[in-house]
């Protein structure tokens, strides 16, 4: 198996620490780490993985950084010109975007640029600028690998399929989240406390929140659009309370392949690395004895109006996702800082996607613009 160099964008987070678990796990390299501001956590990584490069978002924190870590001689840089450099490194052969947010868009398109391995976790780079990332991906021949573990549980059921047209759906499964079976009514008292608390995964605050919203399935119907080329009507959501199986493709025969595992990312990250190959690693095995039953259900994106909004995007396509996201970014922002309620999330993203013109999202400009007026619109609303 071919060990990787690797560059890890948003380490100090929830896929980062868990990437550093895989990488220590099968002995891969570690050419740069950045984060936002979690220097404590940064300088322990710095000094048990040795990076060339480590790159705090944050300037002040990028120059606390450097006092704390003067005596190992590595590289502390700032900002998005930090990131971009993380991001570009000559000898890393591999990027993980693992950052919160579509600041990870430009890290992504200048590692692509050279060509490099992308395990990608960061969603929103797709839903903004899926459609410039994927058209770089194909000219400069990067591989773009995900690490979503519905992304990936399609791209291993998809090995050995893919390009010969005989994919019929692709099949997305939910969790549901903390509030699946909620009325309307019920979701405009639930609070932030509970809204944080994933009934299967632990994740960072923005997805879980993504998660009780609905509006991170609606990201991944976006994500999967783009990774495999497919049109929205060719891919079909379903609630599996359980999270063991995946995702699913269903192909022109009615053969349906699922992958199934424990709710443990450490094996999609892994897989993003090594593939096409598998090797052991740290992933909790799945005892399909001590399994509960799995069960399937339909969504409710008129409940979940997240959902809704975000398979209306998918069909409009061009800016609408930019617009989507940033908008949802900055209204899990607010509801994060406990300025708006649940319930205000979806009647943010509407207005936004209502008020913000639509057009094409061909240029990184346009994304960029689409993002900034989105968020805007948001802020507008709230006082
Ligand atoms: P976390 O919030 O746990 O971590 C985010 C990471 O990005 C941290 O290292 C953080 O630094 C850094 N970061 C945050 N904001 C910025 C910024 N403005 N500029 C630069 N760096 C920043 O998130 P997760 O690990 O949960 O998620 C990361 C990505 O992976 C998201 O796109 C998410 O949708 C996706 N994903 C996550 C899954 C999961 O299980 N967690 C599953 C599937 C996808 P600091 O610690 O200093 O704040
Ligand atoms: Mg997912």
């Amino acid at each position: 198996m071919k060990k990787r160099n690797i560059s890890l964008l948003g380490s100090t987070g929830s896929i980062g620490r868990q990437s550093l678990d895989v990488i220590a796990a099968c002995g891969m390299g570690v050419a740069a780490l950045t984060a936002n501001s979690n220097v404590e956590l940064m300088e322990q990584q710095v000094r048990q993985f040795k990076p060339e490069l480590a790159v705090m978002m944050d300037e002040m924190a990028a120059a606390d950084l450097k006092v704390r870590i003067a005596d190992t001689g590595v590289r502390v840089a700032a900002g998005m010109e930090g990131l971009l450099e993380a991001a570009a490194l000559p000898d890393a052969d591999t990027v993980i975007t693992a950052v919160m947010g579509m600041v990870g868009l430009r890290p992504t398109l200048a590692a692509i640029r050279l060509g490099k391995r992308i395990a990608l976790a960061n969603k929103e780079t797709l839903v903004c600028g899926g459609d410039i990332v994927m058209a770089q991906a194909k000219e400069y021949g990067a591989e773009i690998v995900p690490v979503d573990s519905e992304h990936s549980a399609l791209f291993q059921c998809l090995q050995g399929n893919r390009d010969r047209g005989e994919v019929k759906r692709l099949i997305l499964t939910a969790s549901g989240g903390p509030f699946f079976g909620y009325t309307k009514e019920q979701l405009e008292q639930v609070t932030l406390a509970q809204a944080l608390k994933h009934p299967n995964w632990s994740m960072g605050a923005k997805i879980t929140i993504d998660s009780a919203t609905l509006m991170n399935k609606g990201l991944e119907f976006i994500e999967a659009m783009h990774l495999y080329d497919m049109p929205p009507e060719k891919i079909s959501i379903v609630v599996h309370r359980e999270s063991i199986i995946h995702s699913l493709v269903e192909y022109c025969d009615n053969a349906i392949l699922a992958q199934l595992g424990t709710a443990d990312m450490r094996l999609p990250i892994q897989y993003a690395l090594t593939w096409p190959q598998r090797i052991a690693g740290p992933a909790t095995q799945l005892d399909m004895l001590s399994c509960p039953n799995l069960t399937f259900a339909p969504p409710d994106p008129e409940t979940f109006a997240c959902l809704g909004l975000a398979l209306k995007a998918a069909k409009l396509g061009g800016n609408a996702g930019a617009v989507l996201n940033g908008a949802n970014e900055a209204a899990v922002g607010l509801f994060l800082k406990e300025r708006i309620r649940f319930a205000d999330i979806p009647r943010l993203v509407a207005l936004a996607m209502e008020e913000v013109p639509f057009g094409p999202a061909a240029t990184l400009d346009d994304v960029l613009e689409a993002d900034a007026q989105a968020r805007r619109v948001v802020l507008s609303h709230v006082k």
